[in-house]
């Protein structure tokens, strides 16, 4: 039998210019850099990690910047917004900030009882801080750029666009055990996770929008959390039984990982909690050194030559 899925695991998203994501990510957003690693089926490539103090799931945002690539086309098939949690007071100080590094923002809108604001990444996607009080703080990065009182949480969800409602609903609440918590016009919420750690899994189906071309500012996928090795295998077994066609476990080294494609087009991951960011690093210097999976060892002085400079903002 499986457990149920504890939430989100992390977000991936493709961008352009490293450093340049890596300088909105830090110092806008005020998450952590915890890990500078590369894109393991494409290893001339960064994978970039952030999050709290240790990158816990749930609060994992990762890139892989492909340097001078164009802005994706969004559509359907894609997740499209992204949202992060931070507490109710901070709005203040969220809209001080955001003023301070010259991003514009919409909102505050309410949706489903919570004000949200929105603004685009450097890469064109779009990210929204949903203010509550239900999301708690793990882990927070004391020495970051925004005081941890402010912090954001974690993820609140993201936004799904497809072109028909049913089969990704089903997808969601016949097989990974989301339940249906409302709707508001064209917005459709699904919910997973125990309170502190729900996530919100908003889907807006729209025949007339044009499929998502993806590139810089695309979101790539959603990985999903369950706790150990065992709950991760039970899964596999589940997904074939759900009748998904979907990749065999994949060692992701700071947490496995199973791949597969919801009906809507939107590439699902379920990816393990452990054994996390601090298996090859200390927790002081998350981040400040390339670290390579030990079957790309013996090619790091190529892969390192390939790779831009990166600075890591304080
Ligand atoms: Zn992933």
């Amino acid at each position: 039998m499986h457990q149920p899925l504890l939430g989100i695991h992390h977000v991936t998203a493709l961008a352009g210019d490293a450093q340049r994501n890596i300088d909105f990510y830090v110092r806008v957003l005020g998450l952590r850099f915890v890990k500078r690693s590369i894109n393991q089926d494409a290893p001339d490539v960064y994978h970039l990690y952030y999050g709290d103090e240790i990158g816990s799931p749930g609060t994992a945002m990762t890139f892989f910047p492909f340097g001078r690539a164009s802005r994706g086309r969004k559509g359907n098939g894609e997740i499209g917004r992204v949202a992060f949690g931070v507490p109710t007071a901070s709005m203040g100080f969220w809209a001080e900030h955001l003023a301070k590094h010259g991003v514009p923002f919409d909102g505050p809108s309410d949706r489903f009882g919570e004000p949200v604001i929105s603004f685009p990444d450097p890469d064109g996607m779009l990210v929204e801080l949903v203010f509550n009080d239900r999301q708690r703080m793990k882990h927070p990065w004391r020495s970051g750029p925004v005081p941890a009182e402010h912090a954001v949480r974690g993820f609140h969800g993201v936004t799904m666009y497809v072109a028909q409602l049913g089969p990704t609903a089903d997808a969601l609440t016949g097989h990974l055990g989301f339940t249906k918590e409302g709707e508001s016009g064209s917005r459709h919420r699904f919910v997973i996770g125990a309170e502190a750690d729900r996530a919100a899994v908003d889907v807006i189906a729209d025949a007339s929008l044009p499929p998502a071309g993806p590139s810089a500012g695309s979101v790539h996928h959603i990985a999903w959390r369950v706790a150990d090795d065992a709950a991760h295998r039970a899964w596999l077994g589940h997904v074939h039984q759900s009748g998904f066609h979907s990749s065999d476990i994949v060692d992701r080294f700071y947490f496995r990982s199973i791949y597969f494609r919801e009906p809507g087009g939107v590439l699902y991951e379920i990816a393990t909690d452990v054994p996390g960011f601090t298996v090859d690093e200390p927790l002081e210097s998350l981040g400040s050194t390339l670290v390579l999976p030990p079957w790309y060892e013996p090619h790091r002085a190529r892969i390192e030559r390939a790779l831009p400079p990166l600075t890591v903002p304080v």
